[in-house]
């Protein structure tokens, strides 16, 4: 197994609950190391170029009215297999069907506020790593 970087972020829905930290808590606790992290305001032109592999479903535009509604903290995890692992401690994207003790289980509040985003692959983790962060904000 390699060590790989994944793309994190803590949604609105986590920020507007004060579950920075204990997000952050179950990231660590799995393993996976927080090399960078920053807290921001996505404007609704960044939301709609993230999450632009989706503007032809239905939920787009309440995803992107979803994600701008507050802050969210964006991070950069490293350990092995980090985007497997990571999306592994996130758990299913519906909290219904995500398993005991992960993040979505936990804390979401539905299968639009789950709290998290984690990258889906090596190939995207980079391309989003690299839309919201330079490499000298990215400590391993
Ligand atoms: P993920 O990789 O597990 O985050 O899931 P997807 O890539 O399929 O979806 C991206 C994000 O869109 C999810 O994390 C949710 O915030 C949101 N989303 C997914 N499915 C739905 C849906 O059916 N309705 C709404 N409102 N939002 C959804």
């Amino acid at each position: 197994m390699a060590t790989e970087r994944t793309f994190s972020i803590l949604k609105p829905d986590a920020t507007r609950r004060n579950l920075t930290g204990a997000i952050n808590a179950k990231i660590e606790a799995s393993g996976l190391r927080i090399v960078a992290q920053k807290r921001i305001h996505m404007t609704t032109a960044q939301a709609e170029t993230f999450y632009g592999v989706h503007s032809e479903r239905g939920f787009f535009r309440e995803l992107v009215t979803f994600m701008t509604s507050g802050p969210v903290v964006v991070q950069v995890l490293e350990g092995e297999n980090a985007v497997a692992q990571y999306r592994e401690v996130m758990g299913a994207t519906n909290p219904a069907n995500a398993a005991p003790g992960t993040i979505r289980k936990e804390f979401a509040e539905s299968i639009e506020a789950n709290s998290a985003h984690g990258s889906d692959s090596t190939e995207n983790a980079a391309i989003e790593i690299a839309y919201f962060f330079s490499g000298c904000e990215i400590v391993g």
